[in-house]
């Protein structure tokens, strides 16, 4: 393993690397959303602090640390995070595998890293690193993960070097993706563009079956929108998204990228990738021939902001039976191209 085996962060692997080749600070805080890769990250340069033979890419992988830390069975890193049905680090396990530990010398090499998962310590758990942080022995180098620099003390940051992650691009998620193995799913593309350049959430996407039946209910409602019977829609189609009402969010990226996929099939660009690439056929079938392009584009702009709208009322918590009920009426009015 080594940084770049880490999709994307290029900044922060560059001072990462920086940092390795002289002499690295005692503190880390990696920001950045949940699912953006900081643990990863912190791995990597944990790896590489405790590595033998450490070079401008990380960790060597093959030294006695690399091997021992790959095995999850090193003497000098410690990982602090939540245990099962916990929702803050206890203040006593800082106290315990930080404050008590930290004084044994390391036994491998010349270093001792920590890794902690700061968002799982409150003001309490926090005071207590903050002691270990003020003077820390010689040897020892401190990683922290945190949504953000903010929601740490004062006294914590300013004694660290925050590294903030960026969002992916969605090339970059789809990379990710098939590091997993899962840029094969008929939808990668679309858990892709909807993650936001959060990685995490494209492969929790792609694993969960809950969104796989979602989507498919959602483009079958879709497909049938321009044939369905204005009262069918406002007593069938609201059910639908009755049922799924925790999920409109969600149901809205869906319905967006197939519009979004729709213009782009209208306009007949070659070589522009689908969202939704495994529904080209039925998306083709719902773009009727004799129209002209301009016509068609007109009319699926109009659906595009109906879906946007849509999305700001709800951030702005509209009335629910209203905001589902003026989209299934414009989607339908505008995908019949009338
Ligand atoms: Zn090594």
């Amino acid at each position: 393993m080594s940084f770049s085996s880490i999709v994307g962060q290029a900044e922060v692997k560059e001072r990462l690397g920086h940092a390795l080749a002289g002499s690295p600070g005692h503190a880390y805080i990696f920001t950045g959303p949940k699912g953006i890769g900081r643990t990863s990250l912190a791995r990597e340069f944990a790896a590489a602090l405790l590595c033998s033979q450490p070079g401008r890419d990380g960790a060597c992988g093959s030294c006695p640390s690399c091997r021992y830390l790959a095995g999850g069975v090193h003497p000098d890193f410690r990982e602090l995070e939540l245990q099962e049905k916990e929702k803050v680090i206890p203040v006593d396990a800082v106290r315990q595998k930080i404050g008590t530990d930290l004084y044994h010398q390391p036994q491998l090499g010349p270093r001792k890293v920590y890794l902690i998962d700061a968002d799982a310590l409150n003001e309490q758990g926090q005071n207590a690193l903050l002691k270990s942080l003020e003077e820390p022995p010689p040897y020892a180098i401190f990683l922290l993960t945190a949504l953000s620099a903010r929601h740490l003390l004062a006294t914590i940051v300013s004694r660290a070097v925050v590294l903030m992650l960026s969002r992916l691009r969605a090339d970059e998620v789809m990379a990710v993706m098939a590091a997993k193995d899962l840029h094969q799913h008929e939808a990668a593309a679309f858990f892709a563009r909807v993650s936001g350049g959060v990685p995490g959430v494209a492969l929790e996407l792609a694993q969960s079956s809950w969104f796989h039946d979602l989507r498919q209910e959602t483009i079958r409602f879709f497909m049938k929108l321009p044939e369905s019977g204005r009262s069918n829609l406002l007593t069938d189609g609201f059910a639908f998204f009755e049922a799924n009402r925790v999920h409109t969010g969600e149901i809205l990226d869906v319905l967006g990228s197939l519009v979004r996929d729709l213009i782009v099939l209208s306009e007949r660009s070659v070589g522009d990738l689908l969202i939704n690439n495994d529904q080209r056929l039925a998306l083709e079938r719902l773009l009727p021939a004799g129209k002209q392009p301009a016509t068609l584009r007109n009319h699926l702009t109009q659906a595009y902001r109906a879906v946007l709208a849509a999305r700001r009322g709800l951030a702005l918590n509209a009335s629910f039976e209203g905001l589902a009920c003026h989209l299934m009426l414009v989607l339908r009015k505008e995908l019949t191209y009338a």
